[in-house]
């Protein structure tokens, strides 16, 4: 194509000119360091999300290594080659995850901070979450939640830093008797996912699963 000469795609990690549909080249996708979990509720992010609530299902596509390539690309979602990107993580995940019988009924992504949506004019999650609801046809609602704003000053003793960590988003509508399964890019403390995961779960019948693009 004319627009392959004018402006070839290269490969965001070793600059080689490669067809325009991918992000990477082939090499270089080899040194992605996928997990290969399951979907389930024994891996290593399952067990660490149980720790902080109670947890259906959990999985994590890559290892978020200080060297590794997904930092990389992650980063790359936030600024650059997003659409390509966020399509093909998530047809990654799609390849790897096999649905039973308790397949989640709803896709709700992690809210950017008002401020950084600004600056950036997107999520780098929804095209990601959406190319999943698409595939799996499982609705993804991306205004479910909502990033609380705290001011600084609404902090004066050492409770109150607690409750504001733990109050950092709140549900746009109510939400009952749901199979939810809450998608972030990278999962480091799991405060994000915790705070968000029992916000669900106040709410009678609610159950929660997680993914993420990588665990640190
Ligand atoms: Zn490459």
């Amino acid at each position: 194509m004319l627009l392959d000469l004018l402006l070839p795609n290269r490969c965001l990690h070793c600059n080689r000119i490669i067809p325009a549909a991918m992000p990477v080249c082939e090499a270089c996708e080899a040194q992605i360091h996928y997990t290969h979990w399951n979907f389930d509720g024994k891996n290593p992010l399952a067990q660490k999300c149980r720790m902080l609530f109670p947890t259906e299902k959990a999985f994590a596509l890559m290892h978020f290594g200080k060297e590794g390539l997904s930092r990389e690309l992650i980063h790359s979602l936030k600024y650059r080659q997003r659409e390509i990107l966020g399509k093909m993580l998530a047809e990654r995940v799609a390849e790897r995850i096999v649905f039973d019988d308790d397949k989640p009924q709803l896709i709700a992504s992690v809210p950017l901070h008002p401020k950084k949506l600004r600056q950036r004019g997107y999520n780098q999650l929804h095209l990601f979450a959406d190319a999943l609801s698409e595939k799996w046809k499982i609705p993804h609602d991306k205004n479910l939640l909502k990033r609380n704003i705290h001011k600084k000053s609404q902090a004066t003793s050492k409770f109150d830093e607690r409750f504001k960590t733990q109050n950092l988003f709140s549900l746009t509508k109510t939400i009952e008797n749901q199979h939810i399964m809450v998608v972030d890019d990278v999962f480091t403390t799991g405060n994000t996912m915790a705070s968000i995961a029992w916000e669900f779960l106040k709410s009678e019948g609610n159950r929660v699963s997680v993914l993420v693009m990588a665990m640190d």
